[in-house]
Parts: structure tokens; sequence; C-alpha cells
């Protein structure tokens, strides 16, 4: 290999830490690196020599890289590479560099044949898996309190998201309304609901307010999605049913935790602490899944109180706090809710001329064959003591849509079945250990 090489990339050519993706490598070059022009980008700047760089290199590489093996990992297929590209991803660096670092590399031992494939396998440890276990069984028997412990796992956990967890909705984003929806039993409580939506899409009286998944009973949060359609698939409503569903636009971005991409830190070969790193990734990807999956009805009570604490915090004790938090619609594919917390659910309306009198609300429709309308009729002044501009979500009266559910859909997705010529392996063996599902 060493031959295809030009000479100037011989193992005394000279590349900079701008070269290189990975932070932790370029800190290190950082630190000890020389100034020194980089023979791959042309520009002056920290340098190590290509053969520094491959020694390190290898170091990573034989503690994350395999060869692959059709019989064993033959559901990892798809991840297999070829050594330069494996040295492309750890160091994130272009063909030329990764070519160059690897002819430096000490091979010989089948580690990196240029013709084999290999996988990286990032090992893990970490003992949030424990660590969460036994908050939720301390919320279960003993103190439903905040402790200093759970403080800390929570501090430990979602202190520091990764940057693609945070998500901003509301003015000036691809976001900026969200959807509430309402059943409601006739069309006396429509026009309840149309006449006053400031009022009837606010979070629930005291009173009504449930225990759910983001909130103890009594403590007030706003269940929203962010289409139209998922608000309308949430409610899971009966044939029949009428629903009214009003889009409420925030007058502020509101900051949002992501709860489907907690797992989405990008690795970083050449971190100190990979394997610890990766044990918290991996549980977050997991615990993001298991905080957002729906709780089966008898199992309420318990079954939210993890998330409870978690929204607690969040809404409290993170810092900078956040507004809500965004998760998956388990009943819409690629739909999309919004929990808002406690300081961030006022709702006012748009238009100042409401609330409106229930009687103003008429039901029109001039010929049989078109459907039904509902008639606001606006008409009198501002009501006194209105200000609308003091809520944080706002009702646009003009959008509000009412639906009669007319036939409900049922969404599964197909599981491919293929097959997969594997003589090596017993039929027994494969279905136990690719069922278990590494769960
Ligand atoms: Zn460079």
């Amino acid at each position: 290999m060493t031959a295809e090489i030009s000479p100037r990339y011989a193992g005394e050519a000279r590349v900079c830490a701008d070269c290189v993706g990975d932070p932790w490598l370029q800190k290190d070059m950082f630190t000890s690196g020389r100034d020194r022009r980089c023979a791959f980008c042309d520009r002056p700047g920290i340098t190590w020599d290509v053969a520094e760089l491959a020694r390190r290199t290898d170091r990573v590489y034989r503690r994350v890289v395999g060869r692959y093996h059709d019989a064993e990992h033959w559901r990892r297929r798809r991840e297999a590479q070829h050594p330069r590209e494996i040295v492309e991803t750890l160091l994130q660096c272009d063909t030329e560099l990764a070519d160059a670092v690897l002819s430096e590399m000490g091979g010989g031992d089948g580690a990196n044949e240029p013709d084999e494939q290999y996988l990286i396998t990032i090992p893990a440890a970490s003992s949030h898996s424990e660590d969460w276990q036994g908050f939720c069984q301390s919320l279960e028997s003993t103190s439903r309190f905040f402790n200093d412990q759970a403080a800390r796992l929570l501090e430990d956990l979602l202190g520091s998201p990764p940057a693609e967890a945070v998500v901003t909705v509301g003015p000036g984003t691809e976001q900026p309304r969200l959807f509430r929806a309402r059943l409601a039993v006739d069309p006396v409580e429509v026009a309840k609901m149309l006449a006053d939506p400031a009022a009837q899409f606010a979070a629930p009286p005291p009173a009504l307010r449930r225990a759910g998944r983001m909130n103890a009973a009594g403590i007030p949060v706003l269940y929203l999605a962010c289409e139209e359609e998922t608000a309308l698939a949430e409610l899971r409503p009966a044939l029949g049913a009428e629903v009214v569903i009003a889009p409420l636009a925030p007058q502020r971005p509101l900051r949002l935790l992501d709860l489907s991409r907690l797992g989405d830190s990008k690795v970083a070969y050449f971190h100190p602490e990979l394997a610890l790193l990766e044990g918290r990734r991996r549980f977050l990807a997991e615990f993001g899944w298991q905080i957002s999956r729906p709780v089966p009805p008898h199992q309420e009570s318990i079954g939210y109180l993890p998330t409870q604490c978690v929204a607690d915090y969040l809404a409290n004790k993170a810092s900078p706090r956040y507004d809500g938090v965004l998760y998956p619609s388990a009943l819409r594919q690629r739909g999309r809710n919004i929990v808002l917390f406690a300081h961030a659910l006022s709702v006012g309306a748009d238009d100042p001329r409401f609330p409106l009198a229930t009687k103003a609300v008429r039901l029109a429709g001039y010929h049989p064959e078109d459907p039904p309308e509902y008639v606001l009729c606006t008409g009198g002044a501002e009501q006194p003591g209105s200000s609308p501009s003091a809520a944080t979500l706002l009702v646009l009266t003009e959008d509000l849509v009412v639906h009669s559910v007319s036939a409900l859909a049922y969404t599964s997705a197909p599981t491919h079945v293929s097959k997969f010529d594997n003589p090596a392996a017993e039929v027994g063996d494969a279905a136990t250990a690719d069922l278990g599902l590494g769960l």
C-alpha cells in the first residue's frame, strides 16, 4: 500500500488539527503539536507528523475495530466497512488523510487488510440503568420528593443533552403554531368551545387536573401536538364524535427537550472515557424511548411517577429551564406531541372581541348536501379587560376547526421478512438470539 501513497504523505508529512474532526484528538494536537504548514490543506497550523497521528489512531482502532464475519455479524452487515472508511469515521477526516494514516499504521496481523471488511463496536460501560431503576423503585416505595441523589442522577442524564435534542418552536421557527384538540359531546358543547376558546383550550381547572405523564395531580400542563392530524389522533375519538381543534401560536420562542433525540450525540472516538460516554448515550436513547411510550391504563399512577420527576427537573431545576418536552406520537406515524410546563401555558385569544356569547355561535347549512358550518357572530366590541398580549399562546380564532369523526383508520407497519444464507448458524440459535432483540 505504501507504494500508492505520494511521498509528501509519508510518515514525516505534517497534518494540522483542522484536518481531523474528532474534538478530543484536536485538543491533543493543540497541546503537543508544532506550528508548521499542513501537507493536506496547505495552510499553516498546529500539526503532528502523520506517523504520530497513525500511532494514536492505531490505539483507538485496536480498541473498537474488529473483523466482520458473515456468520457472526450478519445483522450488522450494512455497517461493515473497509479500513480506509473506518479510519475516515474515527478521525472524521477525508479519504486522502485516511490513506496516509493507514499506510503508517501497523498492519500484518489482519487488523486492517485493505480488502477485508471491519466493524466498529464501541465498548459501553454505565451504571445509569441500575441507578435509574433504583430511582424508580425509591419513588414507588418511599419518598416521592426530590432527594439529592435523584437530583444528581437527573442532572447527569439531562444536564447537557446533545444539541440536536434542544428544539425551539414558536415565532420565526418551522413550527409557528401548535394544536390542541378537545372532544365535544354535542353541538352545544362545540358552541361553548368556539365561543370562548381561550378558556376552553387552556389547561384544565385545578379540580380536573388528573395526574398524567408529565404532571402530578393538580399541577397544570398543556398537552399539544405539532400537527392537526396528530392532535385528533391522540384523542382516540370514537366514531361519530365531534372534535374541536384550536391552533395556538406561541408568542415567544419555547425551549423544548426532544426526548427522541437524547441518544443522538456524536461519538468522539478519541474521548478518554469513550466506554462511559457510550454507556450513557445508549442509556439515554433507551430512556427517551421509554419515557415517551404510552403507559397502559392500569399502570398509570405508578408508571408516570418517574416521568413526572423528569418534568419537574426540566421545568424548575435545569438551567436554562425548559418550557416543555417534545416526543413522538404513539398514535400517528411521524406525529409529534408537546407537553408545556406550568410557566409556559397561559392561553389567550388573538381577537379581543372574544369570548363571545354561546348564542353567537350558529350552525349553518344552506343546502342539505353541503357540510354544516359553524358561524361566529363577532359583531360586538372588545371585551373589557382583555389583554391577549400577556398570554404565552394565542388561539388563532380564524382557524378553529370542528371535525366530525366519520371513519377511523388503523395503521400498522409491516416488518420485512428476508432470507439469509448462513450455513454456520443453527436455526434455533438464530431465532432465539435475534428474537431476544438485545433488550
Ligand atoms: Zn490541514
